[in-house]
């Protein structure tokens, strides 16, 4: 059975960029529906149901046809909000250090640069789902609950959701103030260390 994991902070810790409210509705309601019909899907699948969430998702077309579209939404609801609890701190934003800082630098110019390429990418995504930074630094936005994972490519170092469930209670329909709320709360130290991984 695969389960929710705990948040590292309280739900009120990332406020003002997001609510408590936001929080415990996003992970103790979504992120717990998500779970719950990955389960359900998998229960006549007992061979499926121990493998970690990264392997269910990089073989999902090894899966049965009949599971196959509910475990790609709801399974890949479960790893992205796994990701996404981690990616948040109360402690975040500023800009990355180390190697990954370097690295972004000789990619996109300047920091400036890569959060203004990130932002295009957020908010140029039509309808649901998220952008991600993968392990080679590439900005890739996926409908849905899907990842990059999910098409054999890329490890995501970290992910931005972009469903309105993320954002709605606190910004209405302005998805930029989310998304420019967002980078004051990016725990770099944690995605500091998966590029360093
Ligand atoms: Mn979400």
């Amino acid at each position: 059975m695969y389960t929710v994991p705990n948040l590292d902070y309280t739900y009120d810790a990332l406020e003002p960029y997001i609510s408590s409210a936001i929080m415990e509705l996003h992970h103790d309601k979504h992120h717990q529906t998500y779970v719950e019909k990955l389960n359900a899907a998998l229960e006549d699948f007992p061979e499926w149901q121990s493998l970690p969430i990264e392997q269910l998702l990089s073989h999902i077309d090894e899966l049965p046809k009949e599971i196959r579209q509910a475990v790609r939404n709801n399974g890949g609801g479960h790893y992205n909000h796994s990701l996404f609890w981690k990616v948040l701190s109360p402690n975040g934003g500023g800009e990355p250090g180390g190697a990954l800082g370097e690295a972004i630098i000789a990619k996109y110019g300047s920091f400036a640069d890569f959060t203004e390429a990130f932002n295009t990418a957020a908010l140029g995504l039509f309808g649901s789902g998220w952008v991600w930074l993968t392990a080679d630094l590439e900005i890739v936005a996926s409908p849905n609950q899907d990842s990059p994972i999910i098409d054999g490519g890329d490890t995501p170092l970290m992910g931005l959701d972009v469903w309105e469930h993320a954002y709605y209670l606190d910004y209405k329909n302005h998805r930029d103030e989310y998304v420019n709320a967002w980078w004051h709360v990016v725990n770099w130290a944690f995605v500091s260390s998966r590029y360093d991984r």
